[in-house]
């Protein structure tokens, strides 16, 4: 997403001096601006809503929101959709990497129901090797989601690279490119541990 307000907040968050309780704000905004983009394809149905004035052609949901954040730091994420679309459903999905083989090792799953049917937005604030949000969207597929597109903050090219080539049919959107990892898969220049940048840790 190339846009100027997403480029000042990516900015903020990336800054080492920006504490948590900012850190969070920021992040829950930027996902609501990656969000934003992410739902272009969303589908409405056309309804007619009753102005003070009358009768005025609208649209409403067409099927259910399902948020699922890949914990932690996609909570964050979560947060901020969700102010925006409150009615969304939430479903989570607990990786976290073997810090030797920078292999993602999951150890929670939990979807709402229907969830099949629903428009579904995976959440990773940090697109970083590719390897958690290609397992991810892996069991998602497995558990009977068809479809879903991955949303983030900060990605590395190597891991769209790899997370395309893994799932080619999920569109990626996120706020920031940048160009490297670094020996133990963070992203360079990046923002740090975004789950310890969030939860103060
Ligand atoms: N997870 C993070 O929080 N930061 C990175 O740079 C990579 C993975």
């Amino acid at each position: 997403m190339r846009h100027p307000l997403a480029e000042i907040k990516v900015s903020s968050l990336r800054d080492k001096q920006t504490p948590p309780p900012e850190f969070r704000h920021l992040l829950q905004e930027l996902s609501q601006l990656v969000a934003y983009e992410a739902l272009r394809d969303f589908q409405t149905e056309a309804v007619t809503v009753q102005t003070p004035l009358g009768p005025s052609p609208g649209a409403r949901a067409a099927r259910p929101l399902v948020l699922v954040p890949v914990l932690r730091a996609g909570l964050a994420m979560a947060d901020g959709v969700l102010r925006m679309f409150p009615t969304a459903a939430v479903g989570h999905i607990g990786m976290f990497r073997n810090e030797e083989t920078l292999e993602p090792v999951s150890y929670y799953f939990r979807l709402p129901p229907r969830a099949g049917n629903a428009h579904v937005l995976l959440l990773d604030p940090m697109l970083a090797t590719g390897n958690s949000l290609a397992a991810a969207a892996d069991r998602l597929k497995k558990e009977g989601i068809p479809k879903m597109t991955c949303a983030c903050i900060v990605a590395s090219r190597i891991g769209v690279e790899r997370l395309r080539a893994a799932h080619p049919d999920m569109p990626i959107y996120g706020a920031a490119l940048d160009e490297a990892l670094d020996e133990r898969g963070y992203i360079t220049p990046g923002l740090g541990d975004a789950g310890d940048r969030i939860f103060g840790t």
